[in-house]
């Protein structure tokens, strides 16, 4: 097929997100056309309308947490055919640079590369707005769409016992979030664990410390609906970060410190505070992504006792085989999907789950784009 039409989300940088008909491309050579069914609004999406990812990629369309249909494949694409359900990876391993060689593919340095620009693999877009305005993709997948050309390393099929709408949001919620604790921590059994921030990837990172087999697993956040949410995830104690001193009350659950801390928030005060709640020689993991320019500051001294500070992208994970994985405990019941869901909107509703992410209300806005494919929205209780 050539060129068509189909409805996206218009992101042109500290306005409203605009709803508008744009010009889709044909999928080119190692590239596919999915027909998207659901998707999940990240605050990483947020931070890129805001500006604090940079304002090159403007005109965007953004989204990339989400899952779909296959219609249409390039020349050469071998791993999906046409009629296949797929989620979304948001960095499609090119296998050859030095990162990939050493199964490091979330860190891919030409995805990495591509991602930054706003284009495919190829370096350029199949996006356009009606007047013929190039606009940029976000991490290949751009699923604030009816439709997404994306490269065919960008999606993992999904097993016909999973709702396209879960599968949606275990491809950057919780691959992120159980991702961290299983590749970046390596939480082991009767480990202690403190996640400060849970919102939507917040809520996967307890989920994961509980499947780890965690045998504290302290939630801190400031909204109590967060806090009754990480409680159904497996959280055996919370913190009401807006009332208490937060290193205090952690302290008096895990005298000395806890074993791992998690950062879901993406902000100089609460890493602090993640670095303050682990023990000697425990590393803290931020998940929380920063707008670019921030900087955090920890007490020098305390690396005389062996604390360490680690980043976490996208779960530390090799997607292309922990995805599949997680998408099977999905399939069984394992790892629950719907408790993240705050809200349920359509494309017209992201502009409002945006101002939620700003202050911080909520935990995952599940966007249905095409209800026919999305799955019943069993176990969602709406807010
Ligand atoms: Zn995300
Ligand atoms: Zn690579």
């Amino acid at each position: 097929m050539s060129k068509q039409t189909i409805k996206a989300a218009i992101t042109r940088g500290n306005s409203p997100i605009e709803i508008a008909d744009v010009d889709l491309d044909a999928p080119k050579a190692g590239e596919i056309l999915v027909r998207i069914a659901a998707a999940g609004v990240c605050h990483s999406d947020v931070h890129l309308a805001d500006g604090n990812l940079g304002t090159t990629r403007w005109p965007i369309i953004l989204g990339h947490e989400g899952a779909g249909v296959v219609e249409e494949i390039g020349t050469g694409v071998t791993n999906v055919k046409v009629g296949d359900r797929v989620a979304f990876n948001f960095v499609p391993p090119c296998r050859q640079c030095k990162e990939c060689i050493a199964t490091r593919f979330n860190l891919c340095e030409v995805a990495g590369e591509h991602a930054y620009t706003g284009n495919l693999l190829d370096g350029t877009s199949r996006l356009h707005e009606k007047n013929g305005t190039e606009l940029r993709h976000f991490n290949f997948v751009s699923c604030f769409a009816e439709k997404a050309v994306v490269p065919a390393g960008s999606a993992v099929p999904v097993q016909a016992d999973v709702p396209l709408w879960q599968a949606a949001l275990l491809g950057c919620g919780v691959m992120t979030g159980i991702g961290a604790v299983r590749n970046a921590a390596k939480v082991q059994i009767g480990e202690t664990v403190a996640v400060i921030g849970c919102g939507g990837v917040g809520l996967q990172v307890v989920a994961g410390a509980r499947l780890a087999g965690a045998s504290k697993i302290i939630a801190v956040d400031m909204q109590p609906a967060n806090l009754e949410r990480a409680k159904k995830h497996g959280a055996t104690h919370v913190v009401d970060a807006s009332k208490k001193n937060v290193v205090a009350d952690v302290m008096a659950i895990v005298p000395g410190g806890v074993d791992h801390a998690f950062e879901v928030v993406g902000r100089p005060e609460t890493i602090r505070t993640a670095w303050d709640v682990i023990r000697a020689g425990a590393t803290a993991i931020v998940v929380g992504l920063a707008p670019r320019g921030v900087e955090v500051s920890i007490p020098a001294i305390e690396f005389l006792s062996e604390k360490g500070l680690k980043g976490s992208l996208y779960g530390s994970a090799n997607v292309p085989v922990e995805l599949p994985q997680m998408i099977a405990m999905a399939g069984e019941g394992r790892i629950n999907v719907a408790d993240v869901v705050s809200h349920v909107a359509d494309l017209n509703g992201i502009e409002a789950a945006f101002e939620r992410l700003r202050k911080g209300d909520g935990a995952r806005t599940l966007v249905i784009i095409d209800e026919k494919i999305a799955g019943s929205l069993v176990g969602i209780s709406r807010a």
